[in-house]
């Protein structure tokens, strides 16, 4: 078969559930017409041939992960809401919501100032155990 790995791999990446997935499964992330641009015959990401494995580093061939962001950012709120008043408002609202109003907050950040709250942003990995997964257009 051809060799479908074309990035350099650490030990610890080539030993990645996703990776072996990709790696002995092959035939579950083929090229297919959906990936083809135009008449080219080839995936619009990793120029692989119609009907062949995409490439490792295709974009196309991808898992999905849990990650938790903490953010810290000023906020409009009127002058007589107390801190606990604040929280509530926020908790009280369902989770959707919550997302929606942290979504739009975090959207009315002024490019000037995202250094500045950028430095207080936290980003984790939860889970990275989704599987291979193949995207369809
Ligand atoms: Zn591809």
């Amino acid at each position: 078969m051809k060799n479908i790995i074309d990035v350099d791999l650490r030990e610890d990446q080539l030993a990645l559930k996703e990776v072996q997935d990709v790696l002995q499964n092959p035939d579950k992330f083929i090229v297919t017409k959906q990936h083809v641009k135009g008449g080219t015959g080839l995936c619009s990401v990793c120029k692989q041939q119609f009907g062949t494995p995409h490439l490792l580093s295709c974009s196309l061939v991808f898992k999905n992960v849990m990650v938790r962001v903490t953010a810290q950012y000023p906020v409009e709120t009127p002058c007589h809401w107390t801190k606990e008043f604040i929280e509530y408002h926020k908790l009280d609202s369902t989770p959707q919501g919550l997302l929606e109003a942290v979504r739009y907050e975090l959207s009315t950040i002024l490019p000037d100032k995202l250094a500045e709250y950028g430095q207080h942003l936290t980003f984790e990995c939860l889970d990275d155990q989704s599987g291979a997964l193949l995207k369809h257009h």
